[in-house]
């Protein structure tokens, strides 16, 4: 039997420490409340402290009036599938969420001027957040300071537990790979994205989804999957660095192996490709929305010919170190402390898994339909629909951050903490870890072979899926190659012994991710095999036009018995 080491009890368990797990840890801690901060890697990380980028934006409303007009440009670009009503809270309050930056140790320096973000038709103000190891120093300081704010770092949360209808508890899996029972009245999911299940992306390994799955388990929806974002990225001279998308005004081509452009076969006529750079150098992700589509939707459909994953190079104009303006100087200087210089190098991009749209359904407090369960930033479907502007997530962190604390923290005055019995723990992790009666019972330790064997054979599975995504679920989808992707899945799934992988204690993590990997490839592949149109940052080569048709949300749920249910509602 699988032992639960020792037991925890606290008010409100925070789960992820990137800007969202920290800002409503702080909150929290400032009313007084018992918090429990658990986080898989160190305090400070995820994609919002991911290394290699040089700043994060935040977009703020510049005045009254801007509110209607920021709304209107988050409207128009989430081509009908945002929430308008977490929109407007968002543009409300930013202006004052912005100024709390520095109370939990993030220095955002305004930029000189107005800038127009990513994707944004109208400039306004935008706050740099960067020195993430700065910021991190800061952050443990300013925590040190409460007695009642545990932190838990190399520690996964696996498993919600819930009574009663409510949630009461998890199970967590420590730096020694040890099972804790952990007691509480309210949890706090701030897991961002899952942009690491694809092969090649822009975030750090803990950016799994895994809060996906628990937030879906635990009976809460999901909605807007199939909107993940692409960007790209370098993969030479310096693999998995961000590219800076507005470098692409000096940019005259971009070349194949044999230095053929790669657009001239697929920009439509009257689109040149001066003109098609241009657009392209005016947002970061991938879009069908705009006519810049084909720059990605070009690479995309020579790697899916090629196979080869080496990334295509960029030709640029020497004018570009001549452009003294901030952003560029910011950008090409932290580039070059990485020894990346864009015109002396030869530079390589491909589309990379950015950011994830979408994520579990919440109302304007945070709140995910299960009581006592709340979801912020990243992970939750927050203000953006089919494509997100720029600077609109490190915002939307504070401010749904603060909103989960202020409801959570009345929450949790009002209850009590429930007892859970050890038995009951290993309920969940046999229902999680047992299921299938196919699996047999482990009960002896294993040789050291042995052990290897089964770690190789879930890193094999964990591989494959980031695969089968990279290729099939990227930039461009078709019916044919989703539904290939969806067999490649089920096939690892019988692959995996979950009920092995997870009895030892070395592989635990392995089991883990592997099982999660499986559960979210098949909802996001189901999900863009649901939406047969293009429409942001969706683009189906068999269904290449936006269809009125589809003018609706997709939700993800899963069933009593675990079946996945995929509805298209107007919510
Ligand atoms: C390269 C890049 C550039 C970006 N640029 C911008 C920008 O300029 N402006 C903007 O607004 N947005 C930008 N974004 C998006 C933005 O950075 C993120 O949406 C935001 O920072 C997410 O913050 P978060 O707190 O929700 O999640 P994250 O910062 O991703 O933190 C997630 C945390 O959860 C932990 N975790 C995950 N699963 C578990 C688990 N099961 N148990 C315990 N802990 C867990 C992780 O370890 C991590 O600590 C960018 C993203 C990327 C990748």
């Amino acid at each position: 039997m699988v032992k639960i080491s020792r037991k925890i009890r606290t008010d409100i368990l925070v789960v992820g420490s990137g800007l969202s797990g920290i800002k409503v840890s702080k909150e929290l801690a400032d009313q007084q409340h018992h918090v429990l901060l658990a986080t898989k890697m160190k305090v400070a990380s995820g994609s919002s402290f991911y290394p290699l980028k040089a700043s994060l934006g935040t977009q703020v409303s510049k005045d009254k009036k801007d509110e209607q007009t920021f709304l209107s440009d988050i409207e128009d670009l989430s081509r009908g599938m945002h929430r308008q009503d977490l929109a407007e809270v968002y543009v409300q309050e930013i202006p004052e969420r912005v100024k709390e930056y520095k109370d939990i140790g993030v220095n955002a320096k305004k930029l000189e001027g107005e800038r127009k973000a990513c994707f944004a038709p109208h400039s306004r103000d935008i706050y740099l957040l960067s020195d993430w190891d700065q910021i991190r120093e800061n952050v443990r300081e300013i925590f040190s300071q409460y007695d009642h704010l545990a932190i838990m770092e190399k520690t996964v949360v696996i498993t919600l537990i819930k009574k009663e209808q409510r949630i009461v508890g998890a199970l967590l899996l420590d730096e020694k790979n040890e099972l804790v029972l952990v007691e509480c009245k309210a949890a706090i999911l701030a897991t961002g994205g899952f942009g690491s299940i694809y092969k090649h992306n822009l975030n750090p390994n803990d950016v799994d989804g895994s809060g996906h799955i628990l937030a879906l388990e635990a009976g809460a929806s999901l909605v807007n999957m199939e909107f993940i974002q692409f960007i790209p990225g370098i993969t030479t001279p310096r693999y998995k660095t961000l590219f800076g998308e507005h470098t692409l005004m000096y940019c005259h081509d971009i070349v194949g192996e044999n230095g053929e452009s790669l657009l001239d076969s697929f920009l439509p006529e009257g689109l040149s490709k001066k003109e098609c750079l241009e657009i392209r150098s005016t947002h970061g992700p991938f879009t069908h929305s705009l006519e810049s589509k084909y720059f990605d939707i070009a690479m995309m459909k020579q790697i899916i010919s090629s196979r080869s994953e080496k990334g295509f190079q960029l030709l640029y104009d020497e004018k570009l170190y001549e452009n003294q303006e901030e952003f560029y100087t910011v950008y090409l200087n932290w580039l070059k402390e990485k020894n990346v210089h864009l015109i002396e190098n030869e530079i390589r991009i491909t589309p990379f898994a950015h950011a994830s749209n979408g994520g579990v359904y919440i109302d304007i407090y945070g709140r995910t339909g299960v009581e006592g369960l709340y979801a912020i930033g990243e992970l939750s479907c927050n203000i953006e629909g089919a494509n997100r502007l720029g600077g609109n997530s490190t915002g939307a962190c504070m401010v749904f951050g603060k909103r989960a604390a202020v409801h959570c923290g009345e929450y949790v005055r009002g209850i009590g903490v429930h007892e859970i019995s050890e038995d009951e723990g290993h309920a969940h992790l046999e229902k999680l870890f047992g299921a299938n009666g196919k699996m047999k019972r482990i009960t002896a330790s294993v040789s050291d072979s042995e052990l290897k064997r089964i770690e190789e054979q879930a890193h094999h599975i964990i591989d494959k899926i980031k695969e089968v995504m990279w290729y099939y679920g990227n930039v461009v989808r078709t019916e044919k190659q989703l539904t290939q992707a969806l067999q490649e899945i089920s096939s690892l799934e019988l692959q995996m012994d979950v009920r092995l992988f997870f009895q030892q204690p070395a592989s635990r993590r392995l089991a883990i991710k592997a099982k999660n990997f499986i559960k979210l490839s098949q909802i996001l592949l189901q999900a863009m095999l649901e939406r047969k149109e293009s429409r942001g940052a969706h683009y189906r080569e068999d269904h290449p036009h936006e269809d009125p048709a589809f003018e609706q949300r997709l939700f993800v749920s899963e069933s009593q018995t675990g079946t996945m249910q995929f509805t298209f509602l107007n919510q």
